[in-house]
């Protein structure tokens, strides 16, 4: 397709053109049902081995161990920010938090709705710009989780080392999903939307010890119990149809991409290709985060000046590079290279940075 652009959009953003041109082809007359999938029951056949292969694609590619069930849920990564505290906060339990930045925050605030929460790190002294070595996180005793947000997708930060503290770890990897391996030993509860690196918007993807299942409140609405969710195998009520049937898709792609571990390696090498753009360039881009801890999903950067930041982004909109505009909360410039952003396209930018600072550096 010849009008495609450079999408680096942090969300909803790029999926694989494969994916899309194959959903587009079976849509209206799913495998010969005479119906598309979207206009079927979702307890017949056709759906069942959707939603049956996207749960075994999401235990094999993300190589999760048995120990944990994974369960699809509406409302974004927003409704678990409320949703894991009500299910795991009790009376003399407290959630931590790495306070690493926006998503951190909301995160906080809503966990806080249920119970007792706390910074155990905050990133406010640095301005978010960068995340904590296990020494400096301070838990308090009756400590149920520490929450971390691997990936903060709008101050362009990643938790470079993986938390080692003696209470289990909780994580919103929304915006770094299918691009670093997660330690699972370590976790009791996984959760992230699927707008950033899986699919398009609808629902989270939840991964949870299934021991704690036992232990989770019974005291809350039945849609938002997690042993409910579990044992029902996501189909409680009407699932997210659409959004199950694509990440299962693309899922499928990132295996036939060589997996994981292909996935992470083409993060780094695309996140090394705009930060060298931006290192390269005697300082007329600059990336506030520090080094250790720079995104390699969503990289974010400065211009000399707020005008030539807006030149910039209305030049790279023209030449078919778009959503290059930071967050509204931060401003600056901020290129999103998920999974399904190809490197030709990270070069292309790159190569387009050094022009236009050539035609606008003093
Ligand atoms: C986008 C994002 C969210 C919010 O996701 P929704 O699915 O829109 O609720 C939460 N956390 C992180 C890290 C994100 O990038």
């Amino acid at each position: 397709m010849s009008n495609r652009q450079h999408n680096f959009s942090a969300g909803p953003c790029t999926l694989p053109l494969e994916v899309l041109e194959e959903a587009q082809a079976e849509f209206v007359d799913y495998q010969g049902a005479g119906m598309s999938l979207i206009e079927m029951s979702h307890r017949g056949k056709h759906f069942d081995d959707v939603a049956n292969e996207a749960m075994a694609l999401s235990m094999e590619v993300f190589q999760v161990p048995d120990d944990f069930s994974v369960m699809f849920i509406q409302g974004g990564a927003t409704l678990q920010f409320a949703m894991l505290a009500m299910n795991l906060l009790k009376p003399g339990l407290k959630g931590a938090y790495v306070n690493s930045g926006t998503w951190a925050k909301g995160a906080m605030a809503d966990g806080g709705q249920y119970g007792d929460v706390y910074a155990a790190w905050d990133g406010a002294d640095n301005n978010y710009t960068s995340m904590p070595t296990s020494a400096e996180i301070n838990l308090q005793d009756n400590t149920r989780y520490l929450h971390i947000t691997t990936n903060e997708t709008i101050g362009g930060i990643r938790m470079h080392e993986w938390p080692d503290v003696n209470v289990p770890l909780v994580a919103d990897m929304s915006s770094e999903y299918m691009a670093r391996p997660i330690p699972w030993e370590k976790f009791d509860l996984v959760y992230g939307g699927i707008q950033k690196n899986l699919g398009p918007a609808g629902m989270a993807v939840v991964f949870i010890r299934k021991s704690i299942l036992e232990t989770t409140n019974q005291n809350i609405g039945r849609y938002l119990r997690y042993d409910i969710q579990e044992s029902k195998g996501s189909m409680f009520n009407t699932p997210p149809v659409f959004p199950i049937y694509m990440y299962g898709k693309v899922l499928k792609w990132m295996k036939a991409q060589g997996g994981l571990a292909a996935m992470e390696a083409a993060a780094t090498e695309k996140a090394g290709i705009v930060y060298s753009a931006i290192d390269g360039s005697d300082g007329y881009y600059n990336c506030p985060v520090d080094v250790a801890c720079r995104s390699h999903m969503n990289a974010v950067f400065r211009l000399p000046t707020e005008d030539l930041e807006k030149k910039f982004i209305a030049e790279a909109t023209s030449a078919g590079f778009l959503n290059l505009k930071g967050h509204r909360s931060v401003g600056g410039c901020r290129a999103s290279i998920y999974n399904a952003m190809p490197k030709a396209s990270v070069v292309a930018l790159s190569e387009f940075m050094e022009e236009f600072k050539n035609n606008n550096a003093a």
